[in-house]
Protein backbone atom coordinates (compact mmCIF):
# COMPACT_ATOMS: atom_id res chain seq x y z
CA UNK A 1 0.00 0.00 0.00
CA UNK A 2 1.45 3.47 -0.99
CA UNK A 3 2.10 5.83 1.85
CA UNK A 4 0.79 9.70 1.92
CA UNK A 5 1.90 12.26 3.85
CA UNK A 6 0.71 15.96 4.17
CA UNK A 7 3.24 18.32 3.32
CA UNK A 8 1.80 22.15 3.52
CA UNK A 9 -1.61 21.95 2.63
CA UNK A 10 -1.43 19.07 0.24
CA UNK A 11 -1.33 15.05 0.30
CA UNK A 12 1.86 13.65 -1.43
CA UNK A 13 3.20 10.42 -1.51
CA UNK A 14 5.41 9.95 0.93
CA UNK A 15 8.60 9.00 -1.00
CA UNK A 16 8.01 12.68 -2.75
CA UNK A 17 7.18 14.44 0.23
CA UNK A 18 9.42 17.17 0.93
CA UNK A 19 10.05 20.57 2.65
CA UNK A 20 12.49 23.62 1.51
CA UNK A 21 15.55 23.86 1.69
CA UNK A 22 15.76 27.03 3.99
CA UNK A 23 13.31 25.50 5.91
CA UNK A 24 14.05 26.34 9.23
CA UNK A 25 13.64 22.94 10.86
CA UNK A 26 16.44 21.65 8.16
CA UNK A 27 18.62 24.61 8.89
CA UNK A 28 17.87 25.23 12.78
CA UNK A 29 15.92 22.58 14.14
CA UNK A 30 14.05 25.69 14.52
CA UNK A 31 10.25 23.59 15.21
CA UNK A 32 8.57 21.20 17.47
CA UNK A 33 7.00 17.81 17.10
CA UNK A 34 4.38 15.83 18.25
CA UNK A 35 4.13 11.46 18.32
CA UNK A 36 0.84 10.05 18.81
CA UNK A 37 0.07 6.61 19.18
CA UNK A 38 -3.14 5.57 16.90
CA UNK A 39 -5.19 2.60 18.77
CA UNK A 40 -8.58 1.36 16.64
CA UNK A 41 -8.17 3.89 14.71
CA UNK A 42 -8.23 6.80 17.72
CA UNK A 43 -5.36 9.30 18.50
CA UNK A 44 -4.05 8.60 22.06
CA UNK A 45 -4.68 11.24 25.05
CA UNK A 46 -5.46 13.51 21.65
CA UNK A 47 -6.20 16.68 23.78
CA UNK A 48 -2.82 16.50 25.80
CA UNK A 49 -0.86 15.95 22.93
CA UNK A 50 -2.09 19.79 21.15
CA UNK A 51 -2.14 21.02 24.74
CA UNK A 52 1.30 20.61 24.55
CA UNK A 53 2.15 21.46 20.86
CA UNK A 54 0.94 24.42 21.58
CA UNK A 55 2.72 25.18 24.73
CA UNK A 56 6.16 24.64 22.47
CA UNK A 57 4.80 26.44 19.69
CA UNK A 58 4.59 29.32 22.05
CA UNK A 59 7.72 29.18 24.04
CA UNK A 60 9.32 29.44 20.25
CA UNK A 61 6.94 32.23 19.35
CA UNK A 62 5.99 29.83 16.35
CA UNK A 63 2.32 31.09 15.16
CA UNK A 64 -0.36 28.11 15.66
CA UNK A 65 -0.60 26.89 12.26
CA UNK A 66 -4.56 25.61 12.62
CA UNK A 67 -7.14 25.63 15.27
CA UNK A 68 -7.30 22.38 17.24
CA UNK A 69 -10.86 21.26 15.48
CA UNK A 70 -8.55 21.63 11.59
CA UNK A 71 -5.60 19.88 13.17
CA UNK A 72 -7.83 17.29 14.36
CA UNK A 73 -9.45 16.68 11.17
CA UNK A 74 -5.82 16.79 9.37
CA UNK A 75 -4.78 13.95 10.99
CA UNK A 76 -7.96 11.95 11.06
CA UNK A 77 -7.81 12.43 7.35
CA UNK A 78 -3.64 11.52 7.23
CA UNK A 79 -5.08 8.10 9.45
CA UNK A 80 -7.20 7.48 6.65
CA UNK A 81 -5.26 7.63 3.84
CA UNK A 82 -2.80 5.62 5.02
CA UNK A 83 -5.47 3.32 6.86
CA UNK A 84 -3.45 3.06 10.36
CA UNK A 85 -5.47 1.99 12.77
CA UNK A 86 -2.99 0.80 14.87
CA UNK A 87 0.61 2.66 14.83
CA UNK A 88 1.77 6.13 15.29
CA UNK A 89 1.07 9.45 13.77
CA UNK A 90 3.85 12.24 13.39
CA UNK A 91 3.06 16.09 13.10
CA UNK A 92 6.09 18.70 12.77
CA UNK A 93 5.96 22.47 12.83
CA UNK A 94 8.84 24.13 11.89
CA UNK A 95 9.14 28.26 11.95
CA UNK A 96 9.06 27.88 8.08
CA UNK A 97 11.14 28.40 5.24
CA UNK A 98 13.10 31.98 4.89
CA UNK A 99 16.35 33.05 3.50
CA UNK A 100 19.19 31.83 6.39
CA UNK A 101 19.27 34.51 8.82
CA UNK A 102 19.56 33.04 12.86
CA UNK A 103 16.95 35.82 13.86
CA UNK A 104 13.45 35.61 13.25
CA UNK A 105 11.86 36.41 9.28
CA UNK A 106 10.90 39.98 9.79
CA UNK A 107 8.16 39.57 8.02
CA UNK A 108 5.43 36.90 8.80
CA UNK A 109 6.09 33.23 7.20
CA UNK A 110 3.81 30.72 7.38
CA UNK A 111 4.92 27.55 9.60
CA UNK A 112 5.70 24.53 7.96
CA UNK A 113 3.29 21.45 8.65
CA UNK A 114 4.01 18.03 7.99
CA UNK A 115 2.00 15.18 8.80
CA UNK A 116 3.08 11.38 8.55
CA UNK A 117 1.62 7.99 9.96
CA UNK A 118 2.32 4.56 10.09
CA UNK A 119 1.61 1.15 11.40
CA UNK A 120 3.50 0.28 14.50
CA UNK A 121 3.49 -2.31 17.39
CA UNK A 122 3.94 -1.95 20.99
CA UNK A 123 6.90 -3.93 22.35
CA UNK A 124 6.11 -7.38 22.01
CA UNK A 125 5.45 -10.12 24.90
CA UNK A 126 9.22 -10.82 25.21
CA UNK A 127 10.34 -7.51 25.70
CA UNK A 128 7.75 -6.72 28.36
CA UNK A 129 8.05 -9.83 30.28
CA UNK A 130 11.88 -10.06 29.95
CA UNK A 131 12.12 -6.26 30.94
CA UNK A 132 14.73 -3.76 29.03
CA UNK A 133 18.32 -2.77 29.72
CA UNK A 134 18.97 0.83 30.46
CA UNK A 135 22.64 2.96 30.10
CA UNK A 136 23.46 6.02 31.70
CA UNK A 137 24.96 8.80 29.96
CA UNK A 138 25.92 12.36 30.87
CA UNK A 139 22.98 15.04 30.12
CA UNK A 140 24.62 17.43 27.78
CA UNK A 141 21.46 18.74 26.46
CA UNK A 142 20.40 22.21 26.58
CA UNK A 143 17.84 23.69 29.74
CA UNK A 144 14.53 24.13 27.62
CA UNK A 145 14.48 20.16 27.26
CA UNK A 146 10.60 21.05 28.24
CA UNK A 147 9.77 22.57 24.72
CA UNK A 148 9.44 19.14 22.22
CA UNK A 149 11.35 20.96 19.58
CA UNK A 150 13.62 18.37 16.55
CA UNK A 151 16.67 19.92 17.52
CA UNK A 152 16.94 16.01 19.24
CA UNK A 153 21.14 15.56 18.58
CA UNK A 154 22.11 14.68 22.19
CA UNK A 155 19.17 11.98 22.25
CA UNK A 156 20.09 11.12 18.64
CA UNK A 157 23.76 10.01 20.09
CA UNK A 158 22.21 8.31 23.41
CA UNK A 159 20.08 6.31 22.19
CA UNK A 160 22.33 5.24 19.28
CA UNK A 161 24.93 4.65 22.32
CA UNK A 162 22.41 2.43 23.87
CA UNK A 163 21.60 0.40 20.80
CA UNK A 164 25.66 0.38 20.43
CA UNK A 165 25.47 -1.18 24.18
CA UNK A 166 22.65 -3.65 23.49
CA UNK A 167 20.48 -1.44 25.92
CA UNK A 168 16.97 -0.43 24.61
CA UNK A 169 17.77 3.28 26.30
CA UNK A 170 20.19 5.58 27.83
CA UNK A 171 19.09 7.85 30.82
CA UNK A 172 20.67 11.03 31.41
CA UNK A 173 22.46 12.09 34.35
CA UNK A 174 22.15 15.82 35.53
CA UNK A 175 25.83 17.18 36.66
CA UNK A 176 23.85 16.67 40.41
CA UNK A 177 24.09 13.24 39.96
CA UNK A 178 19.91 13.15 39.27
CA UNK A 179 18.41 10.84 36.14
CA UNK A 180 16.60 13.34 34.06
CA UNK A 181 14.95 11.10 31.81
CA UNK A 182 15.65 8.72 28.86
CA UNK A 183 16.67 9.99 25.49
CA UNK A 184 13.06 9.51 24.06
CA UNK A 185 11.31 8.12 27.49
CA UNK A 186 10.75 9.40 30.91
CA UNK A 187 12.07 8.03 33.82
CA UNK A 188 10.50 6.15 36.93
CA UNK A 189 11.41 4.02 40.22
CA UNK A 190 9.49 2.55 42.70
CA UNK A 191 11.04 2.85 46.06
CA UNK A 192 10.85 -0.61 48.46
CA UNK A 193 7.43 1.30 50.35
CA UNK A 194 5.49 0.92 47.01
CA UNK A 195 5.80 5.04 46.28
CA UNK A 196 6.37 5.79 42.51
CA UNK A 197 9.02 8.75 42.21
CA UNK A 198 9.50 10.45 38.97
CA UNK A 199 11.28 13.91 38.41
CA UNK A 200 8.73 17.10 38.41
CA UNK A 201 8.17 18.57 35.07
CA UNK A 202 10.95 21.43 35.25
CA UNK A 203 12.70 22.37 32.53
CA UNK A 204 15.29 19.72 32.33
CA UNK A 205 12.83 17.05 30.91
CA UNK A 206 10.24 16.52 28.34
CA UNK A 207 6.61 16.59 30.63
CA UNK A 208 5.56 13.77 28.31
CA UNK A 209 1.95 12.41 27.38
CA UNK A 210 2.41 9.19 28.74
CA UNK A 211 3.66 10.35 32.55
CA UNK A 212 0.84 12.98 32.72
CA UNK A 213 -1.80 9.81 32.08
CA UNK A 214 0.18 7.34 34.02
CA UNK A 215 0.61 9.79 36.95
CA UNK A 216 -3.38 10.55 36.70
CA UNK A 217 -4.17 6.51 36.43
CA UNK A 218 -1.83 5.83 39.53
CA UNK A 219 -3.47 8.57 41.73
CA UNK A 220 -6.90 7.75 40.60
CA UNK A 221 -5.82 4.10 41.21
CA UNK A 222 -4.89 5.14 45.11
CA UNK A 223 -0.93 4.82 44.39
CA UNK A 224 1.28 6.75 46.45
CA UNK A 225 3.26 9.13 44.03
CA UNK A 226 6.31 11.46 44.47
CA UNK A 227 7.21 13.84 41.96
CA UNK A 228 10.84 14.32 43.08
CA UNK A 229 14.09 13.08 41.64
CA UNK A 230 16.30 10.81 42.04
CA UNK A 231 19.45 9.12 41.59
CA UNK A 232 21.40 5.87 39.99
CA UNK A 233 22.47 4.73 43.06
CA UNK A 234 18.40 4.87 44.59
CA UNK A 235 17.25 3.45 41.45
CA UNK A 236 19.89 0.54 41.39
CA UNK A 237 18.36 -0.06 45.21
CA UNK A 238 15.34 0.51 44.44
CA UNK A 239 11.51 -2.22 44.21
CA UNK A 240 11.39 -1.56 40.70
CA UNK A 241 12.24 0.91 37.67
CA UNK A 242 10.48 1.60 34.44
CA UNK A 243 10.13 3.94 31.41
CA UNK A 244 7.13 4.92 29.94
CA UNK A 245 6.28 7.06 26.34
CA UNK A 246 3.83 6.91 23.42
CA UNK A 247 5.62 4.56 21.55
CA UNK A 248 6.85 2.13 25.20
CA UNK A 249 3.86 2.97 26.98
CA UNK A 250 5.16 1.02 30.19
CA UNK A 251 8.15 -1.19 29.66
CA UNK A 252 10.11 -2.53 33.33
CA UNK A 253 13.61 -1.34 33.26
CA UNK A 254 15.32 -4.86 34.98
CA UNK A 255 19.19 -3.47 34.17
CA UNK A 256 21.06 -0.24 34.73
CA UNK A 257 24.54 -0.28 33.23
CA UNK A 258 24.25 -3.84 33.55
CA UNK A 259 23.35 -3.87 37.40
CA UNK A 260 20.21 -5.32 38.44
CA UNK A 261 17.03 -3.39 39.58
CA UNK A 262 14.44 -5.30 41.88
CA UNK A 263 16.26 -9.04 41.33
CA UNK A 264 16.54 -8.13 37.62
CA UNK A 265 13.10 -9.32 36.56
CA UNK A 266 9.75 -6.99 35.96
CA UNK A 267 7.96 -5.87 38.76
CA UNK A 268 4.38 -5.81 39.61
CA UNK A 269 3.95 -1.85 39.41
CA UNK A 270 5.02 -1.94 36.04
CA UNK A 271 2.95 -4.93 35.43
CA UNK A 272 -0.04 -3.46 37.05
CA UNK A 273 0.35 -0.11 35.50
CA UNK A 274 1.07 -1.06 31.90
CA UNK A 275 -2.20 -3.05 32.12
CA UNK A 276 -4.09 0.31 33.30
CA UNK A 277 -2.40 2.13 30.41
CA UNK A 278 -3.23 -0.45 27.98
CA UNK A 279 -7.15 -0.20 28.95
CA UNK A 280 -7.25 3.65 28.98
CA UNK A 281 -5.70 3.43 25.27
CA UNK A 282 -8.37 1.27 23.92
CA UNK A 283 -6.00 -1.05 23.25
CA UNK A 284 -5.59 -4.94 24.39
CA UNK A 285 -1.90 -6.47 25.49
CA UNK A 286 0.31 -8.61 22.65
N1 LIG B 1 11.34 12.50 27.03
C1 LIG B 1 11.80 12.73 25.80
C2 LIG B 1 13.12 13.42 25.64
C3 LIG B 1 11.06 12.34 24.67
O1 LIG B 1 11.52 12.58 23.43
C4 LIG B 1 9.84 11.66 24.86
C5 LIG B 1 9.06 11.15 23.68
N2 LIG B 1 8.45 12.18 22.98
C6 LIG B 1 9.40 11.43 26.17
C7 LIG B 1 10.17 11.87 27.24
C8 LIG B 1 8.09 10.74 26.43
O2 LIG B 1 7.02 11.58 26.07
P1 LIG B 1 5.62 10.99 25.58
O3 LIG B 1 5.09 10.17 26.73
O4 LIG B 1 4.80 12.19 25.32
O5 LIG B 1 5.89 10.16 24.38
Amino acid sequence: MSRVAYVNGTYVPHRAAAVHVEDRGYQFADGVYEVIAVANGAPIDEALHLKRLERSLAELRIARPFPDRVLRHLMREVLRRNRVRNGILYLQVTRGAAPRDHAFPERPIRPSVVMTARPARRPGRATVEGGIDVITIPDIRWRRCDIKSVSLLPNVLGKQQAKEAGAYEAWMVADDGTVTEGTSTNAWIVTKDGTLVTRPADHVILNGVTRIAILDLARRNGLAVEERSFTVAEALGAAEAFLTSTTSFVLPVVRIDGKPVGGGRPGRFANRLLATYRDHAGEAGP
